[in-house]
Order: C-alpha cells, then sequence, then structure tokens
C-alpha cells in the first residue's frame, strides 16, 4: 500500500545528493586555505583601518574602549565605507540584527535606495540614488511591542530602539537566489533605556566581571590590565531528520519535538554511533554550514556524531563571549538554512525524542586578561599559583551562592525534558574540580602539604598535564590533562576553563552566560573585600594575607563541590543534606531570579534594574505556559484526528476478520486483540477529556503565575497519552499507522 509514508521513504532513497563547492584558487583552480577566505564576509577592523580615513578609524577605536560618544562625522564615515563594502560584495539592503527574548534572532531589511527628489514647473522628479547614513547605521526603531518584553511594553506605548553594537563586527550574509544584506549587530532597548533584548544584558554582564577581574588583578599588583574579557566556547548539539518524514509530524513542526512515538528495538544502546563515520547527506550539510561560517567569521573548528542515532554536534574555537553568542545563533541559522537545501530539518530541541539521548549546548568558560591570560589556567602548579586560587574561589562563590540564579538561566519547557532526565546533569547545581584542583583546595583547608594525586606524579610537562605511559614501546608518550572528565556535572572544570554543560541545545547562550558572569562578578567583589581588608595598610597582600583568604573561601563554598556522580540517587539526598536546591521544574527555576538575595546580587552588579528582571520572569513564566498549551492541542489534534482513527480502521478490520472466521466456524484469536484496543481506546479518550480540562483550567486562570503552576501539571498526562498511544502503535498494522515511526525518523538520514 502506497501512502504518504512509504512515499515519503521512496523518495529520500531516490534523491539525489547536493555537492558542495569550495572556493578555488583562480590561478590554480586548487581549493583555496581555510585561512585565505576566512572572514571574507566581515568588516572586520582590519578592513576598517583600510577603508576609513586615519583620524576616524582612531576616533573609532577610541570610541570602542568606552566612554566616547561617536559624533556624526566619525558615523557617517563609517556608513558609506560599509556600504561601499558591502555593495561591492552585491549587498542591496541593510539590517539591524538583534536578539529579542526568543532565543532566536530578529531582523528587517531596508534597501540602500535612496530618492532625491526635484520640483520642476510638471511636478516632482525623482532620481535614485544609493544611500546608508551614519544614524541610519547608529539607530533603528522596531515596534516593541511585538516582541517578548514581560509588560514592559503595552501596545500603545510601542516605540523601542536599535542601538549598533560596535564590540561586534558587521557582516554580509547571502540569502537564497544570491540576494546580500549588510547585518548590523545591535542592542534593543525601549523608550526608557530598559533592556529588552539578550545583548544588552550580556554586554553589562561581561562589563561587570571585567571591572571585578581588573580590581582582584590590581589588588594583587597588575596593574597595567585594563579589562578582562570572558571567553566562550559553545558546542552546539543537535539531530538532523529528513524533511520529508518531518513534514508528516506535526509534533515536530510545531513543538520541535515528538510527543508520541515507540522506541526502536536497537537506537544507541550499541554505541555505535558516537564519533562513527558521518552519514554522506550529513557531512555534506556540515560542510556546507561550516564554508558559510567560515566566510562569516565564525571559527566553527570540530564536528561529529553524537549518542543519539541522527544526532551530531559542532564547535568552534572560543572567543570574546558577545562574538561568540552572536556566532553560535549565526550558526544554529546556518544549520537551519543549509540543511533545508539538503532536504534535512534540523532539530535544536533538548529532547526531540523520548528514549534516546537530548541535546546540549555545552557553555566553555572563563577569563582572558587584554594581556592574553587565562585566568583559570591552573599552570604547572596551582597549589603555588594564588591568583589562580583566588579566581577559583570567587568562581565557586558564585556558583554555590548563585546556584539558584543559574539553575533558572537553564530552564525552560523543552530542557525540563533533559535537566534531571538521567542522561544530562541533574536539576543540582553543583561544581567538579577533578582529583588535583580537589586535593590542592584539601590540603590548604586543612593546613597541610599538598599531595598529588597518585597519578600527577608521573614526570610533568610544560604544558601542566603529565605524560601517560601507554605501555606500548612503539607509540609516543602522550600528555595527560590535569582532569579526568565528569559527564554528569553540570559545571565542571576541564583543564583551564569551566564547562557549563547544563545549558539547553536550543537557548541562546546569552542568558545563561549572563547570569553565571552576574554571579561570578559578585563572588569576585566578596573576595576581594576580603583581601582588602586583610592586607590593611600594605601596598599588596602577602602570601599568607592571601591564603587565608583562600581558605575561608574554601570552607565557605565546599558544600558546591562535588566530585561523584551527579546522576545518582545518593547525589540527590546528599545534596539535600548539604542544603543544596534541588529545582526539578523551569517555573520553580524561574522564580529564583525573584528571591531578595538573588535580586540583590543581579541589580547590585549592573546587569539588571528590577523592572527588568520582573519582566524577564514574566517574558519566561508566559514562554513555558504557551509552550506546553501549543503542546498540549497539538498532541490532542494528532490523536484525535489520526492516532484514533487509524485504530478505528483497523478495529473495523479485525472485526470484519473476525465475523467471517465465526461465519466459517473458523476460531478467530484476534477478538483478543480488538478487545485489547478497544480498552486502550477507552483510556485514550479518557485521558483526552483529562488534557481538555487542563487545558481549560490554564486557559480560565487570570493571573500568569497561577497558569504557570497550573501549566506545569501538563507532563504528567502528556505522559499517560504517549504511553497509551505508543501500545496501540506496537498493535496496529503498520501501513495503515498515520506518522513516521522513530526508525524512519532517526534513521533516515
Ligand atoms: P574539551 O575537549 O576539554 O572540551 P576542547 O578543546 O574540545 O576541550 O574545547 C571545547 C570548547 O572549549 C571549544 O569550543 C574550545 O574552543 C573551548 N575553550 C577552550 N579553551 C577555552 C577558554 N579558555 N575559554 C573558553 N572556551 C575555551
Ligand atoms: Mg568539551
Amino acid at each position: 500500500v502506497q501512502t504518504a509514508r512509504t512515499e515519503a521513504v521512496q523518495e529520500i532513497i531516490s534523491r539525489p545528493s547536493r555537492s558542495v563547492s569550495y572556493p578555488k584558487s583562480e590561478s590554480t583552480s586548487q581549493p583555496l586555505p581555510l585561512s585565505e577566505f576566512f572572514g571574507e564576509n566581515v568588516f572586520t577592523m582590519a578592513k576598517m583601518e583600510k577603508e576609513l580615513p586615519k583620524p576616524v578609524y582612531a576616533e573609532f577605536k577610541k570610541q570602542m574602549e568606552g566612554g566616547r560618544t561617536m559624533t556624526k562625522q566619525v558615523a557617517d564615515a563609517i556608513a558609506h565605507a560599509v556600504r561601499v563594502w558591502a555593495m561591492n560584495k552585491g549587498a542591496t539592503h541593510f539590517t539591524h540584527w538583534f536578539q529579542p527574548q526568543t532565543d532566536s534572532t530578529a531582523e528587517k531589511h531596508d534597501s540602500f535606495l535612496t530618492i532625491a527628489y526635484n520640483t520642476t514647473s510638471s511636478g516632482l522628479e525623482i532620481k535614485a540614488i544609493d544611500a546608508f547614513s551614519g544614524s541610519q547605521l547608529l539607530q533603528g526603531e522596531p515596534d516593541a511591542s511585538s516582541f517578548p518584553n514581560g509588560g514592559m511594553r503595552a501596545t500603545f506605548e510601542a516605540r523601542g530602539y536599535t542601538v549598533w553594537d560596535t564590540s561586534s563586527p558587521m557582516f554580509v550574509q547571502e540569502g537564497p537566489h544570491g540576494t546580500k544584506v549588510l547585518y548590523i549587530p545591535t542592542v534593543f532597548i525601549s523608550y526608557n533605556g530598559e533592556a529588552l533584548d539578550e545583548k544588552t544584558i550580556l554586554l553589562r554582564s561581561t562589563e561587570a566581571i571585567s571591572s571585578a577581574a581588573t580590581r582582584m588583578l590590581h589588588l594583587l599588583g597588575k596593574s597595567d590590565v585594563k579589562r578582562v574579557f570572558t571567553t566562550l566556547g559553545t558546542e552546539q548539539e543537535f539531530f538532523l531528520v529528513d524533511r520529508g518524514l518531518y513534514a508528516l509530524r506535526p509534533d515536530l513542526k510545531i513543538c520541535g519535538r515528538t510527543m508520541l512515538g515507540v522506541v526502536p528495538p536497537k537506537h544507541q544502546q550499541m554505541e555505535d554511533h558516537y564519533f562513527g563515520r558521518i552519514p554522506s547527506r550529513v557531512l555534506s550539510t556540515i560542510s556546507e554550514v561550516e564554508l558559510e561560517l567560515w566566510k562569516l567569521g565564525v571559527p566553527v573548528k570540530t564536528r561529529h556524531n553524537e549518542v543519539a542515532p541522527a544526532q551530531f554536534e559542532m564547535a568552534p574555537i572560543f572567543e570574546e563571549a558577545t562574538i561568540a553568542v552572536d556566532h553560535n545563533l549565526l550558526t544554529m541559522d546556518a544549520l537551519h538554512r543549509v540543511a533545508h537545501r539538503h532536504k534535512l530539518k534540523v532539530l535544536f530541541h533538548e529532547k526531540p525524542f523520548k528514549g534516546v539521548n537530548g541535546s546540549g549546548k555545552h557553555c566553555n568558560w572563563s577569563l582572558c586578561t587584554d594581556k592574553g591570560e587565562n585566568l583559570l589556567d591552573p599552570t604547572a602548579t596551582p597549589e603555588n599559583n594564588y591568583q589562580f586560587l583566588l579566581f577559583l574561589v570567587a568562581t565557586l562563590q558564585g556558583v554555590y551562592k548563585f546556584s539558584g540564579v543559574l539553575r533558572a538561566g537553564i530552564s525552560s519547557a523543552s530542557n525540563e525534558h533533559r535537566l534531571g532526565a538521567n542522561e544530562a546533569p541533574p536539576g543540582i547545581i553543583s561544581a567538579f574540580l577533578g582529583a588535583q584542583l580537589s586535593e590542592v583546595l584539601d590540603s590548604i583547608e586543612q593546613g597541610r602539604d599538598y599531595r598529588p594525586p597518585a597519578q600527577h606524579k608521573v614526570q610533568t610537562v610544560k604544558l601542566g598535564g603529565t605524560v601517560l605511559d601507554l605501555k606500548i614501546a612503539s607509540l609516543p608518550a602522550i600528555a595527560r590533562d590535569l582532569t579526568d572528565r565528569n559527564r554528569t556535572s553540570p559545571f565542571a572544570f576541564t583543564g583551564n576553563k569551566f564547562e557549563f554543560r547544563a545549558v539547553g541545545a536550543k537557548q541562546s547562550p546569552s542568558f545563561p552566560v549572563s547570569l553565571l558572569n552576574a554571579a561570578v562578578a559578585d563572588g569576585l567583589v566578596q573576595v576581594c573585600d576580603a583581601l582588602e581588608k586583610k592586607k590593611g595598610s600594605k601596598q599588596v597582600p602577602s602570601k599568607e594575607d592571601i591564603l587565608s583568604v583562600v581558605k575561608d573561601f574554601i570552607v565557605a563554598t565546599k558544600n558546591i563541590r562535588f566530585e561523584g556522580n551527579g546522576y545518582s540517587e545518593e547525589w540527590v539526598k546528599e545534596a539535600e543534606k548539604r542544603g543544596l536546591l534541588n529545582i526539578r521544574s523551569a517555573p520553580v527555576a524561574f522564580a529564583q531570579l525573584l528571591t531578595p538575595e538573588n535580586k540583590k546580587m543581579l541589580t547590585r552588579t549592573g546587569v539588571f534594574t528590577e523592572d527588568e528582571l520582573e519582566s524577564r520572569y514574566h517574558v519566561l513564566i508566559e514562554k513555558y505556559t504557551k509552550d506546553l498549551l501549543i503542546e498540549a492541542n497539538t498532541l490532542k489534534y494528532m490523536v484525535q484526528t489520526n492516532v484514533l482513527p487509524a485504530v478505528f480502521k483497523y478495529r473495523r478490520d479485525l472485526a470484519d476478520g473476525v465475523t467471517a472466521l465465526e461465519a466459517l466456524k473458523e476460531s478467530a484469536p484476534e477478538k483478543k486483540v480488538l478487545r485489547t484496543l478497544s480498552e486502550w481506546i477507552e483510556k485514550t479518550l479518557t485521558a483526552l477529556d483529562s488534557l481538555d480540562t487542563l487545558v481549560k483550567q490554564v486557559n480560565d486562570l487570570k493571573e500568569p503565575e497561577q497558569q504557570v503552576e497550573k501549566a506545569s501539571e501538563f507532563t504528567q498526562i502528556f505522559d499517560k497519552i504517549r504511553y497509551i498511544v505508543d501500545q496501540m502503535e506496537h498493535y496496529v498494522e503498520d501501513s495503515i499507522w498515520p506518522y513516521p515511526k522513530y526508525y524512519e525518523l532517526l534513521f533516515a538520514a
């Protein structure tokens, strides 16, 4: 029988693949080295220097260092230069590109076309010219009320501004059929200057951490450091499924995840997908994505199969956090667009398929001075590296005191399926340091000599690792990292950075990283205060001063450190004993943004105003409720209009068979199946009724706070319906099952 499902599968098999062509050298027609076209679509500082009059460029550089507003002349000169550059690349439009609270980006295009009017006796003559002014570069004015704003903007006070963010470069992006647009990274603020976007918050948080970290370094005598940058490298996980099959699944299309479906007999249990050969259609897609991203100056580096079938990962080389966030959003966008060309669909949802692994976005995070020093680099002898120890305990202090804030930053209806679901870090925030650093901190706490853990007694190599003896004469000795891995920790030290592993694949890294920055900035301020007090009137603190402060904070933050299995039941009990938060649901996590302690920290670091925090909270809870209502209505639609009719039909076929067989006086054991199906149908109908009731209850509630609390009850009903429908999928004749099954979705690409 031909069905939409079988047709989709046949189409996949006969579809030609799309080839990717790398830029070639004009003279030798050899592929160009990557470094030669990397960033070719970016208006870099180097290009600015080349295109701009010297004084204009000098003025712009000064402005970037802060504390100066841009003059009209400078803005006009830059606007002119960037327009000429962009038009030479074929751009016809420009756009202010910004990051509303939707986990994606927003843009509105304007062409460079301008009209000059000439009044003559016969009427208005018009003349077309290409133009782009400094004020168009500096400021745009989108309708603020049409973006999530948590009550910050009512429809009748719609004014919002986008303002050029000079810290991130402009670039030209290619669209379909060769359309090209100049992208101007901007922040998005309200008429009163409140942040309506993710970028403003992130920029404020990097300022906060820069000034706290600089203060610490000055205290230690490093007065030449002017700024400290947050560095970020985002490992992006995602699924790629066939578009034809995807199009037949309303749940994937509308909710980004399957709400029904039986896990096939073989999925990820053989551990044969992870790091396996990348399927060719996927490799072409990722290659084309990389090509676009390299031209856009995104330093993508790694690609590989992830644990679940149809799951993959891409990771860049780390950059300054604000740029890394822009680049992560561009990466997600490029994956989305390019997958489409290859007839694939990328899924960023944290848990698109029940029963197999979900997707995260590991945020590798550190601090780097303007002199290029990584402040979380333990060096070969962390036990004597006091500066490192101060930054380490300050980080622990921030994470410990404000774990609720971090938990809020990673929460959503979708990431809820992943957090605490025994495959990703649990709802408890803790920090993993590894054997060596744990010993360093323990020895300081106990006031005894440092005893290097056994494995670190081997000969030390230059980069701070140790040498591992492979006991195979023909292989070279390799350097071993100072820490082993702990996949179960939400916040793990990995050599010279922390890896915030609990961040969801779908979310913008901006919000969680901003909150982490704020928490650690506050930790740094507290450590600085303590150190300043200890130091007294001395020029710089003595070794003893530092050690004593470090020790105090080691003791104070001990509870946040956990080296064991974060997925285990024991940890849940142990964490409770330690008084750590174990937050299981997103709405409870969101409320952490508004506890008095957390609110104080987020405002005193200058990252949020109180109003902004309230509005974020409202955006988050409203989004959560909407997500669940959409899922509820999608599930109902699928079950009512496709699943049940298929079951009815199959039951009718069975009944016809039974009647015929009984007329022939044959036994008809099908009756058993028929009866079972009848029971499940009853159960489905009852469950759908309770779903309806809950939808109505949520909708009838007046306050968003009440709605979100009620909405968190949906998950239970979803699970119930899914369980019943999946039972029926096991029985109903395959050819009449209406939706592509898991094995088709997961193994088609
Ligand atoms: P690991 O294997 O320990 O995860 P990788 O070298 O694969 O380390 O790095 C993972 C990600 O962490 C990459 O995006 C990398 O660029 C990033 N990263 C490395 N060092 C830093 C740092 N100092 N700050 C932020 N990110 C970093
Ligand atoms: Mg990693």
